[in-house]
């Protein structure tokens, strides 16, 4: 980790994400911009966000692990006797549902990382500049494609430089899999999805990179159990 400040946050399944560096007066600039930009108009926003339902995939752990309850929503009431003018829902989920971030706690490696809970991290780092990095067609091509620092230069020889503090988001298309189980691609030895190398993660904690984000139900290759280390978006991010 090149920073000892705060451990990057890591985003999956549908990542969104806009503009900021942390407290910077760049950040600030780039904030007023973007304010102005959205109030004229010139920002078309976009919602990536998947609605949850009783079907949502959620990430399958081989036992003894333990797993995510499935997500779950009762009815209040809804313009009836229980509740004449008004609809509303319980619901239960567990964290690492649907669209969601994990927090630098989430992993061990940050366990000791002040702020690091979704409530006590500060909102600024949420907002950052973002580069999206297109392995659609690799990923429609191979779905244990890994990616590497050689499609980070790629990028980069096209973009220039990732800025420090950036989001970095690997487009793969995988959101665009409705079918669950095609959505988790479970197989005999694991998941086949796409997802970065410890090198390709290593390279983007050198850039200083915000946080990583992706489509997929993890920010890890489906593979990535038997990654050294294992799990390097988690570990290392
Ligand atoms: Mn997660």
């Amino acid at each position: 980790m090149t920073d000892g400040l705060a451990r990057r946050g890591i985003l999956a399944a549908g990542a969104a994400a806009a503009l900021a560096s942390p407290a910077s007066a760049q950040g600030q600039g780039a904030l007023a911009a973007f304010l102005a930009a959205l109030a004229a108009r010139r920002i078309e926003i976009i919602d990536l966000t998947q609605t949850l339902h009783p079907g949502t995939p959620v990430i399958q752990l081989p036992p003894p692990l333990a797993n995510t309850e499935p997500f779950r929503m009762s009815e209040i009431s809804r313009y009836d006797p229980r509740g004449p003018a008004w609809y509303w829902n319980n619901f239960s989920c567990g964290e690492h549902t649907g669209t969601h971030f994990d927090a630098p706690i989430h992993w061990i490696t940050g366990r000791d990382l002040p702020d690091g809970a979704t409530d006590t991290l500060p909102p600024a780092r949420m907002i950052a500049p973002c580069c999206v990095i297109d392995c659609s067609a690799q990923a429609a091509a191979d779905e244990r494609f890994v990616f590497e620092p050689q499609h980070i230069a790629e990028w980069e020889a096209r973009h220039g430089r990732i800025p420090a503090g950036s989001w970095v988001l690997m487009r793969t298309d995988w959101s665009k899999r409705t079918d669950p189980a095609a959505f988790l691609n479970m197989k005999a030895d694991g998941p086949h999805v796409p997802g970065p190398s410890a090198a390709a993660v290593r390279l983007l904690v050198e850039r200083d990179v915000n946080g990583w984000g992706v489509e997929a139900v993890g920010t890890d290759h489906g593979q990535a159990f038997a990654f050294e280390p294992p799990f390097p978006a988690h570990a290392l991010m």
